[in-house]
């Protein structure tokens, strides 16, 4: 069941709201005992990275496309890190729209880049960063009548809050930590609204304390400043100047959480610990929140037995590359018996 259908009652969806749906959504939470126990903590991850295009950005595009098409939109338009691309790219085609994407030149991770491609979206590569690329695609939506589908649209955060839902009712309550990474800051600020609300609903009775990762190259909410030229491994996360910044600053200081940085060499352990004793291959970007929780633990401040809920907002596959600059090589030998009993002698 999509998220129009399941969530349908809370949310803006009317009789003439077409039921866009791509079954996105009602992702596993999966326990990481293994992980969780050598922190000390009881950990979940949320596999957002099992939705239709691989990331939580479908969540939100569901309703920000059946929206635009109740409006009588006849294009999209969106600037993108490479997973807002993919997701509007599908639901575009799903709903017999053009989709047209900016990029940021050079800096989306392959199998997004392959994704909006494939579904058939113009994809136009701009010199520029993310937040330029923002820029125009605000300006093209003004200028053409295009439907913006960035989280500038509002309907791509109202329809996140199902993130936080589902893990209400997966636990039967809120966690005690909502660890999440942080790059434009709607999904943060999804979550905690979306955890607010359940309780002002009856659905829930604790709130979690909001702790949001950033890569420290691209670390505004962390330094306070914007930061001009964002680098970091975390393509997904790699934004200077994020659009839901006061939002993202409410959820942590109305949940009495914090923003937290972590290098890009910690993501990438991060990532290899997720995998090899997990059994999730996520993206970069979406390890950032087990780099912080790893961090807080050395430094003695994850509070002991508690549970926690970390977003793994994106699939492994998305970035290969960055994957397989981190492991070693498959062993190559012979075609003989005794090369592979030599090899597994090794
Ligand atoms: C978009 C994205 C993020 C960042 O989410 P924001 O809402 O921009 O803070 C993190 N991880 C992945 C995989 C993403 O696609």
């Amino acid at each position: 069941m999509g998220v129009l259908k399941r969530y349908g009652e809370y949310l803006p969806v009317t009789k003439k709201t077409p039921a866009v749906n791509l079954e996105e959504g009602s992702t596993p939470l999966v326990l990481l005992d293994r992980i969780g126990s050598s922190l000390g903590i009881e950990l979940w991850g949320k596999l957002e990275g099992c939705n239709p295009t691989g990331s939580f950005k479908d969540r939100g595009m569901v309703l920000a496309v059946a929206k635009a098409m109740e409006d009588g939109a006849s294009a999209f338009v969106c600037a993108s890190t490479g997973n807002t691309s993919a997701s509007a790219a599908a639901y575009a085609a799903h709903v017999g729209a053009p989709c047209y994407v900016l990029l940021p030149s050079g800096k989306v991770a392959m199998g997004k880049l392959a994704q909006a491609l494939i579904y058939g979206a113009r994809v136009i590569a701009v010199d520029g960063n993310f937040d330029r690329t923002l820029e125009m695609a605000r300006e093209a939506s003004a200028k053409c009548g295009f439907a913006i589908v960035n989280s500038v649209n509002p309907y791509r955060l109202i329809s996140q809050r199902t993130g936080a839902w589902e893990i209400c009712e997966s636990l039967g309550d809120a966690p005690d930590l909502h660890a999440i990474p942080v790059g434009n800051a709607g999904n943060i600020s999804a979550y905690w609204a979306g955890y607010k609300e359940f309780r002002e609903r009856g659905r829930s009775k604790k709130l979690p304390r909001m702790m949001g990762f950033q890569a420290e190259g691209a670390a505004p909410l962390v330094t306070g400043m914007a930061c001009p030229v964002p680098e970091t491994v975390a393509t997904a996360i790699r934004i200077g100047n994020p659009v839901s910044a006061h939002l993202a600053r409410e959820a942590v200081r109305e949940s009495g959480g914090e923003f937290n940085s972590v290098t890009d060499a910690e993501i990438l352990e991060a990532q290899k610990i997720l995998a090899a004793r997990g059994g999730i291959f996520a993206e970069p970007a979406s390890c950032a929140p087990l780099a912080g929780l790893i961090k807080l633990k050395k430094s003695g401040l994850l509070p002991e037995g508690s549970r926690v809920v970390m977003v793994l907002t994106g699939n492994g596959l998305k970035d290969p590359d960055t994957a397989l600059s981190q492991v070693e090589k498959p062993v190559a030998i012979g075609g003989t018996i005794e090369d592979l009993m030599e090899a597994l002698r090794q």
